[in-house]
């Protein structure tokens, strides 16, 4: 490239602040992006600032020189730092520059003579503050080598430290803050000068002229504080990742870009610990409504995330999951503490005087507890312990570390809190010292033991989708996964669940004949069952019926070797309708009438009993006979407690207690109990369940004697929310194959329904008339809950595309509803979908499993009709 300068810019030409930071800036291929992206910001007509962070490593390095007792040690480690930016200069394949050899000797001069001139803190902030001097000088001499002159300018020239009341010395020189009001004149000094710039984060000067520093991380904020002297059209923040994400993307790769944020929701993901920013960095960009731009260095084509001051409208959301590590707790006990004046007042004192600012805060009747966090503080053990020391002076303090705090942070959290019960019991489980609500509104932290945090967030932020806390499906919002864009870009979503896709001209077709319309693609029907079949430990499967009774299905599924589970005399005439005689048929009522049974035991069909009452009162009826005996394990599973069929809370299965009774019964009528089945719950993606479920069923089968085979159900989830992960086939198998290993005296049956069907169904309908409401879009549609009425039911997550226009950009908001007279009648909340117009057709995913089965004539509207196609 020929980064040669056009014409010289005119005097109020806007400026660009690009900031760099430490892994941007430690190797020569960085350097040839970043002199392409400054010559091209340059190219638009812009003045550019450049501020660079340290070399990767070297301000950790120079703490550590500053650390050494000894100035040989202390010489040694300069000479060690010293040789990085030699090193890198010989690939720059530059002669040393003035301005670095100046540099390289103060460090080697300061490490030499030790803290005695300067003071301790000054000294150590001096020592510090040569990291990003080095840089800089170095940067400033690749620059201009290459053919865009820059000027190096001491930041410490510019950037003026604020002493505040409350701050003690180390803060005010290690993490000082700055004035941005005070050197109005900058942009005129600096356009005077040149058009391209280069300084350092991180440092700035205090009123008797010694070097601060601005806190770890701190060169963001010096990108900030620039931005808002210089007024600057954007503030972009270069670094080794493409923006800020859901969660830290080396932590939990299935982390979202967050594509825009407002000031607020920003500040606060960067303050609850994402590091990709410095929690300051926002604070000085809001006055001046200066945008803030988060981009990859190495990656400069991807999109990134841009903070700016518009509040966007979009649905209620969890945008971010964070974790602070390193968060100490000081629990404070004292007996009638509020009943005393001043108590709170007189704590607070001891932290204040210690330099120490409070986080979180919890209290009780007689404790108060406070969080510190390191992001804030300095925190050493000394200071702690002093502060222990003289805490003990009017309570009883107990120190807790390492903790960690996890935050979700979302705008109106307290309006998601219904979504968040998956998430709560994951907490439930662990030893939580402390939950805090901020009272914006915007966060819910949990501050936990530290040790737990790394596999838990990954969890965590899983859960969030699932329950659609975190609502992904917000194109506008939340861009593809830290996996989809730097991992090996495997697609998240199963092939199967997008036939709706390649098969738009026909279903538009078919939409137009009449609807609403349930639409069936036998292919995928087909495809699913191939996927189960893949289960080498399970000898037996069947489709539990009661998911989607249509004949095709039915028919497809029997070629495709599967037997039937029904739960009424009805399913099991419309299997014997459809099927041939061959195909296995198990019959698994729940509190059915006498004659059921009666019925059934003429047939093929293998009964299965889950009360003593059968055997009690009809015991004849049995005689003979050989059952199936379906146990409650005394737990259920599933995506909404209306689908968990477990535990005394649920009326399916026979209590483990009850099972002497039930063999004594049966074997006073002759009844040999063959099988035995649990079935938790539905919607389950979780491998290990079945493992579990199985191992279970088989210690019971070896008391029990006469059972030959073991059905451990269905339940099987597909995923429904975009980016939350399929059931992983190959590892159920392995842990099925390994409770086989244990017990291959048992068959094993499973009994999987919406797994083989949900995907393969979608309805069809129209959109007839919008409404606003308040701030809300209602887009009706020709049926609703009387077509399918698992949102209404289960809060159920269905994808709802606008078929007529897959290709618009998604701009409305909408609250999909139906035509029933129901509050209740809606169909998905809070949707970004294309601007509809009436008879546009809609399509509702996923809905192949009970939907139609569930659907009826409430308020006589018509049924929707059913369509197969190959
Ligand atoms: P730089 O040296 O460029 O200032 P940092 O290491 O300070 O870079 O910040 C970038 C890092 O922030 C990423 O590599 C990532 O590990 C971490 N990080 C933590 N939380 C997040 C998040 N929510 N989004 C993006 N990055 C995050
Ligand atoms: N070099 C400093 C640090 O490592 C500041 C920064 O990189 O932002 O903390
Ligand atoms: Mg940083």
């Amino acid at each position: 490239m020929n980064p040669q300068s056009p014409a010289s810019l005119p005097a109020d030409a806007p400026w660009i602040v690009m900031k760099f930071g430490g892994t941007s800036v430690a190797t020569l291929s960085r350097w040839q992006n970043i002199l392409e992206l400054v010559a091209s910001r340059r190219a638009e007509g812009a003045r550019v600032l450049v501020v660079v962070s340290a070399l990767t490593g070297v301000t950790d390095a120079l703490k550590q020189l500053c650390a050494q007792g000894e100035p040989g040690k202390r010489s040694e480690a300069a000479k060690a730092i010293a040789q990085r930016h030699y090193d890198l200069l010989d690939h720059m394949q530059l002669a040393m520059p003035d301005t670095l050899g100046e540099r390289l000797a103060d460090l080697a001069k300061l490490a030499h003579e030790g803290a005695a001139a300067l003071g301790e803190l000054a000294w150590q902030a001096q020592v510090q503050a040569h990291g990003e001097l080095m840089s800089s000088a170095l940067g400033a001499a690749f620059l201009s080598h290459s053919g865009l002159p820059t000027q190096w300018l001491d930041a410490r020239d510019c950037l003026a430290a604020i002493a505040l009341p409350n701050q003690n010395e180390r803060t005010r020189l290690l993490s000082s803050m700055v004035d941005t009001k005070a050197d109005p004149a900058l942009n005129a000094r600096l356009a005077a000068l040149g058009e391209v710039f280069i300084t350092q984060g991180f440092i700035a000067r205090e009123a008797k002229g010694r070097t601060v520093l601005l806190g770890r991380g701190g060169s963001d904020t010096s990108a900030a504080y620039f931005g808002a002297l210089l007024k600057a059209q954007r503030v972009e923040i270069w670094t080794d990742v493409a923006g800020m994400f859901t969660a830290n993307p080396r932590q939990v790769p299935g982390a979202r870009l967050l594509q825009r944020l407002d000031y607020e929701e920003a500040q606060e993901i960067a303050s609850t610990g994402a590091k990709v920013l410095h929690p300051r960095c926002l604070s000085p960009l809001r006055e001046p409504r200066v945008p803030l731009l988060i981009k990859d260095t190495n990656r400069p084509e991807l999109d990134g995330t841009v903070i700016g001051p518009e509040v966007r409208a979009h649905a209620p959301s969890v945008k971010a999951i964070s974790a602070r590590k390193g968060i100490t707790l000081v629990s404070m006990e004292s007996v009638g503490m509020w009943q005393q004046v001043g108590f709170l007042a007189d704590v607070f004192a001891h932290f204040k005087q210690h330099g120490l600012s409070v986080d979180l805060i919890g209290s009780a009747e007689t404790n108060v507890t406070v969080s510190l966090d390191p992001t804030e503080n300095l925190l050493d053990s000394d200071a702690i312990a002093a502060l222990a020391t003289d805490l003990a002076k009017v309570c009883r303090v107990k120190v807790i570390a390492p903790c960690a705090a996890i935050t979700l942070v979302g705008r109106g959290m307290r309006s998601l809190l219904h979504t968040l019960s998956g998430v709560l019991a994951e907490f439930g489980q662990l030893r939580v010292h402390m939950i805090s609500q901020s009272s914006n509104n915007l966060n819910l932290t949990f501050v936990v033991d530290e040790e737990v945090v790394d596999t838990l967030l990954p969890h965590l932020h899983e859960l969030l989708i699932a329950a659609g806390a975190l609502r992904t499906d917000d194109s506008a919002l939340f861009g593809p996964s830290w996996q989809a864009l730097y991992g090996s870009g495997e697609s998240p979503a199963p092939a199967a669940a997008w036939w709706h896709e390649s098969q738009r001209p026909r279903l538009l077709e078919i939409a137009a004949q009449a609807t609403p319309r349930y639409v069936y693609h036998l292919p995928t029907v087909r495809h699913q069952a191939r996927e189960l079949k893949r289960l080498a430990a399970v000898d037996r499967l069947h489709y539990a019926v009661k998911a989607n009774t249509h004949p095709a299905i039915l028919k497809a599924l029997a070629e495709e070797g599967f037997g039937f589970e029904c739960v009424s005399p009805g399913e099991v005439k419309a299997v014997m309708a459809a099927v041939p005689s061959s195909a296995p048929l198990l019959f698994t009522p729940n509190f059915a009438p006498r004659e059921d049974y009666a019925w059934a035991l003429s047939t093929r069909s293998t009964v299965s009993l889950d009360s003593l009452y059968p055997l009690e009162h009809w015991g004849e009826l049995f005689r003979g006979r050989e059952i199936v005996l379906r146990v409650d394990l005394g737990r259920g599973l599933g995506h909404h407690e209306k689908v968990r069929t477990g535990g005394s809370g649920s009326k399916f299965g026979l209590p483990v207690e009850q099972i002497d009774a039930f063999l004594r019964l049966a074997d006073t009528h002759g009844v040999i109990v063959r099988g035995l089945h649990a079935h938790l719950g539905s919607g389950i993606l979780d491998d290990a369940h079945w493992g579990e479920v199985y191992a279970q069923l088989a210690s019971l089968a070896e008391r029990i004697g006469s059972v030959s085979f073991l059905d451990i159900g269905g339940g099987l989830g597909v995923p429904s929310h975009p980016g939350e992960a399929p059931l992983d086939i190959a590892e159920l198998d392995r842990v099925l194959r390994e409770v086989k290993a244990a017990y291959p005296q048992y068959q094993l049956w499973m009994e999987p329904g919406r797994y083989l069907v949900a995907d393969a169904g979608v309805l069809l309908a129209r959109v007839t008339q919008q409404k606003g409401k308040g701030t809300l879009r209602y887009l009706g549609l020709d049926t609703g809950m009387n077509s399918l009425i698992r949102p209404a039911l289960y809060d159920a997550w269905h994808e709802i595309v606008n078929l007529s226009r897959l290709d618009e950009p998604a701009t409305a908001l909408y609250q999909v509803v139906g035509p029933i007279c129901e509050s209740g009648d809606v169909l998905g909340t809070d949707r970004r979908l294309p601007e509809a117009r009436e008879g546009d057709v809609m399509l509702i995913a996923q809905a192949g499993a009970y939907g139609k089965v569930m659907s009826s004539h409430y308020n006589l509207r018509d049924e929707a009709d059913e369509v197969v196609i190959e």
